[in-house]
């Protein structure tokens, strides 16, 4: 069986207490929203927004952590600390976190355990520049970002796992990967996991696609048969078209 889809907006570095009436806005627009959806807003709303969220079906996560449990490290969260806030996911190895953080996959990897231990589902973002699409190495960087990022990990830490792929020339740019480049990404991904994890987990674990979703795309995107879901940022900022995409991820 397919696995059920998740709607994610990831609010990045955007937001502010006032902004909480959005989960307000969303809980009134969508009360059963018939597919999973998660908000990962800065990590300082998660417990304001959980309070506000109640028992409504909307899940939280933060949207990085450190590979450690405690200790000196100015700065960072622990996904010990973010799970104590109130999220059940994290995501990980966003291509700004990679850029911005020269941030690898042995480190996604240290953190993705840590999320695991912490009772977190970490959400691994993998995508090519566009200079490696033109220069067609997407295979070989995606999948180097998978096996890199899963190394170590058993079949039932990976099926409570998520894998965004995220192609970084779509990201925030306005361009979106056509159906053709999703579905044969998505795809990929899901072989590359069944080699290394076997097919029951590679049907379990769910790939998201990220890059630009706006719900004039949605539909299309969703409805490819290795998406389970979207990775939103800016779009997921508005209730209205966040709403919008997700109903989009029901058909
Ligand atoms: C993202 O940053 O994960 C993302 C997909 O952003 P956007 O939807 O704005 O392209």
């Amino acid at each position: 069986m397919a696995p059920r889809k998740l709607a994610a907006g990831n609010w990045k570095m955007n937001g502010d207490l006032a902004a909480l009436s959005q989960i307000d806005a969303l809980i009134t627009a969508r009360p059963d929203p018939g597919c999973d959806v998660l908000i990962c807003p800065p990590a300082l709303l998660i417990q304001p927004m959980k309070a506000r969220i109640g028992a409504h079906p909307i899940a939280l996560g933060g949207q990085d952590c450190h590979a450690r449990a405690f200790g000196a490290h100015t700065g960072d969260i622990a996904a010990v600390q973010l799970k104590d806030a109130g999220a059940d996911y994290v995501i990980l190895g966003h291509s700004e976190r990679r850029e911005y953080h020269k941030e690898f996959d042995v480190l996604v990897n240290a953190k993705a355990k840590a999320a695991l231990t912490a009772g977190l589902k970490p959400i691994v973002c993998v995508g090519e520049t566009l200079a490696q699409r033109e220069g067609g190495q997407t295979d070989k960087i995606v999948g180097d970002q998978i096996a890199g990022s899963l190394a170590g990990l058993d079949n039932n830490q990976l099926k409570d796992m998520v894998i965004a792929y995220e192609p970084v020339w779509a990201i925030g740019t306005g361009k979106t990967a056509t159906p053709e480049q999703a579905q044969e990404m998505h795809a990929f991904i899901r072989s590359e996991i069944t080699e290394s994890h076997g097919e029951d987990v590679a049907k379990a674990i769910r790939i998201q696609y990220g890059g630009s979703v706006k719900p004039a795309n949605a539909r299309e995107l969703l409805s490819l048969p290795d998406v389970d879901g979207a990775l939103v940022g800016g779009a997921s900022l508005e209730v209205r078209s966040f709403t919008e995409i997700i109903t989009n991820t029901l058909n």
